[in-house]
């Protein structure tokens, strides 16, 4: 008997509390401002109506709305995080339903954008690269000023037909160049593609092996803008050189699309440098990549002291 008793007297006790709660809340949510607005605007919902929908007013009294309780996408209170809740009536009904805040749609926005560089093999440092981080010694104005008039033709004009040939020592912040660029015309929604030489002529290799070589190769013929970094640092082979630099640059030439260089070489050393391959010298072959390269991009000093602190 006793058992069935206080159990009996616990569930009194509880249904008290939850009546007693019940009640709280019941007030908590009719006394919100915003959810007294919402009735306002609808007196045709019954008492009734509003009272089975408690729990559905109760949720969305505590969402933020719109990132009012949320300072970003990251530090999002909601329950969805990125959401932020609606009510409406249907059939005097209310619905609670739920769409993508600013802060989501923000976030999407610059991931979407993020995409936009399709660099294969950069450092984070390159990739965070601003044109306004650049700073503006004397020794780098002239490229800077090239950078910011690309900018501007392609605001104005779209995208030119000829990119930057940067050449320079060692460690001077020629890739950097590129990758302030590259965030820069991702804002404007040009993506560009950014490639370490070395890295590229083996991943051209590689993809022997999967028949996705094609594929590849066309990939760069058609990107908005391809940045190639640090040619002259790759080792060539003459197949490399004309099957592949060559026919993506004999492409793009055509097109009129904008190729961008960095290299530690001059256009007339590089010269030298692509006559040289494993199978001997060929100048004239050399010759003929100059020209197309000549043909996508102008040459462009950037001077100065070596950055890398190693
Ligand atoms: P390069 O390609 O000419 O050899 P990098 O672009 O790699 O040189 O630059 C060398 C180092 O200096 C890198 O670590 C790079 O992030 C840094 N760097 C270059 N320019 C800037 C700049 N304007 N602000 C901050 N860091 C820079
Ligand atoms: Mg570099």
């Amino acid at each position: 008997m006793k058992p069935v008793q206080s159990e009996l007297k616990r569930w009194m006790e509880q249904n008290e509390n939850f009546q007693e709660n019940y009640n709280r809340v019941r007030q908590e949510v009719l006394g919100d401002p915003e959810i007294k607005e919402f009735l306002a605007a609808h007196p045709e919902l019954t008492r009734n109506e509003v009272d089975k929908s408690l729990i559905k007013l109760h949720e969305y009294k505590t969402q933020s709305k719109q990132c009012d309780r949320c300072k970003s996408f990251g530090s999002c209170v909601n329950m969805l995080q990125g959401y932020s809740p609606i009510l409406h009536v249907e059939d005097s009904e209310i619905h609670l339903s739920y769409e993508k805040c600013h802060s989501r749609l923000d976030y999407e926005r610059q991931q979407s954008q993020q995409k936009l560089i399709k660099s294969l093999y950069m450092p984070k440092e390159i990739m965070q690269a601003t044109i306004a981080d650049i700073d503006s010694d004397p020794e780098r104005s002239d490229a800077i000023r090239q950078l910011v008039h690309f900018v501007g033709q392609v605001q104005e004009k779209g995208l030119p037909k000829k990119g930057i040939y940067f050449y320079g020592p060692f460690g001077v912040g020629k890739t950097y160049f590129l990758g302030a660029l590259a965030n820069k015309l991702k804002e404007i929604n040009i993506s560009s593609t950014l490639i370490y030489m070395p890295e590229f002529v083996r991943e051209i290799k590689a993809s022997f092996k999967d028949d996705s070589i094609n594929d590849k190769i066309d990939y760069f013929k058609k990107a908005d803008v391809l940045m190639l970094d640090d040619i002259g640092a790759e080792l060539h082979s003459a197949w490399f050189r004309d099957e592949i630099l060559g026919s993506i640059l004999q492409y793009r030439m055509m097109e009129g699309l904008p190729v961008f260089f960095t290299s530690n070489y001059s256009m007339d050393q590089l010269e030298g440098h692509l006559a040289t391959t494993r199978g001997g010298v060929e100048e004239v072959k050399a010759g003929r990549i100059m020209e197309r390269i000549k043909q996508v991009s102008k040459e462009v000093l950037i001077s100065g002291d070596n950055r890398r602190d190693y």
